[in-house]
């Protein structure tokens, strides 16, 4: 069976009741939300100025808080998953010099959107923070928690509301106080994603493009292999130089502007790996293009390939793949009606996106179960909207 998602109405009671608690009794008078992201194709794509297809997911983070008249700051999670102190307390520096990143971990991507938000100077708050979307399985809960606290901020003191800006200091607060030097697709699809619609993001010029998802003969199955292999941390900044090394070599400003004709005139001037890691990317490139079409046409059997073939490349060209993600998906091709399926967000564990026919729902849930080594967790999701102030009634 699916895991049933809170929804948005049962988290703001939660993080509303512990406000409550923690701050003495006071109700809390904003309430903001933005979800988790699942990217359908185009992976490892966005740093290289690429396109990647995302959706927004039911799952979102919630903060509730309130202004303060000083200059303190203190915030709560709820949730267990962080192994660290749930509260922490600090001074906005009142000099303008920036806020360092510290402990507990989990705050510096509060700390980062405080630090890049665009109306400046940000006012002391109290707030508390729930969610829904897992922590650290490649749905973006990291992107969620920084894109509901900068719409936090706008509930205290406004910018322009210029929502391209708002992704890009969101992205900026992970790269400065998380050391992830992420793309810009979490962040993007987070503020900007629409119901009913997957996002296909020019992560060169940062147009983005509404492709509509909401035949109701389709399923969009997320598997969480509930494992995460410790590599992560290093292996992204890795193959982000990797990256940028190869489109030095081949004279391009990125990735992007090289074709696999560009690449293979300068096979002998790259290692072996660089060449791998590029292919994968220019190809890869090329394949989200391609399945944005597909999915406009509902032709989603060539959709479908393009997954599995996005799957193999990032498994044999990209090695950001592991054993349980390629279980994963052997496990979900095998099923009738299954159009495709490939591990998704940066690689080793994490999630699986699949997508099939509504009516094999259940058989390929129970199928995956039965050949899965681990136990996963399954959502059977809904492309959702973006970030949101809610009502607080
Ligand atoms: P992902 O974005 O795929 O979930 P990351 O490793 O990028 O994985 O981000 C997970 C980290 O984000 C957590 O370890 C924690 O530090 C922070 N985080 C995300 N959501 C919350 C939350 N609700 N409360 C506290 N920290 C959170
Ligand atoms: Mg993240």
């Amino acid at each position: 069976m699916a895991s049933p998602v809170p929804s948005v109405s049962e988290l703001v009671q939660e993080a509303r009741r512990t406000y409550e608690q923690v701050f003495g009794g006071e109700a809390p008078e904003v309430a903001v939300c933005a979800p988790g992201r699942v990217n359908l194709i185009g992976e490892h794509t966005d740093y290289n100025q690429g396109f990647v297809l995302p959706m927004a997911l039911p799952m979102v983070t919630v903060v509730v808080g309130t202004r303060t008249s000083g200059q303190s700051v203190s915030i709560v999670t709820v949730t267990k998953d962080v192994e660290e102190p749930n509260r922490v307390d600090f001074n906005l520096p009142s000099d303008g010099s920036p806020l360092s990143p510290g402990h507990p971990k989990w705050a510096n991507y509060v700390k980062g959107v405080v630090q890049h938000y665009r109306a400046q100077p940000v006012p002391g708050f109290r707030a508390v923070i729930a969610s829904s979307v897992p922590l650290g399985g490649g749905l973006s809960s990291s992107a969620s928690l920084e894109v509901a606290v900068y719409t936090f901020l706008q509930q205290l003191n406004p910018d322009d509301g210029d929502k391209v800006a708002k992704a890009v200091a969101c992205q900026q607060a992970e790269h400065t106080h998380a050391g992830v030097p992420c793309g810009i697709m979490d962040q993007f699809v987070s503020v900007l994603g629409r119901e009913a619609h997957a996002l296909l993001i020019d992560c060169r010029s940062l147009e983005a493009t509404l492709v509509p998802l909401s035949d109701p003969s389709l399923v969009i199955l997320i598997t969480n292999s509930n494992v995460k292999h410790s590599l992560t941390g290093s292996e992204y900044p890795t193959r982000r130089r990797q990256c940028e090394e190869a489109a030095s070599i081949l004279g391009k400003a990125s990735l992007r502007e090289a074709t696999m004709k560009d690449l293979e005139d300068s096979r002998d001037r790259l290692d072996n790996v660089t060449y791998r890691r590029a292919r994968h990317v220019i190809e890869e490139i090329e394949r989200t293009s391609q399945a944005a079409e597909a999915l406009k046409r509902s032709s989603y059997k060539i959709f479908g390939k393009l997954m599995v073939e996005s799957h193999n490349s990032l498994r044999d060209l990209y090695e950001v793949s592991c054993r349980e993600l390629d279980e994963l998906v052997a496990a979900a091709m095998e099923v009738d009606g299954v159009y495709g399926s490939r591990m998704t967000g940066g690689g080793f564990g994490g999630c699986t996106v699949t997508l099939l026919q509504a009516h094999v729902i259940d058989r390929t849930i129970l199928h995956i179960q039965e050949r899965y080594s681990g136990s996963p967790t399954f959502y059977v999701t809904t492309p959702s909207v973006g970030a949101q102030v809610l009502r607080l009634s």
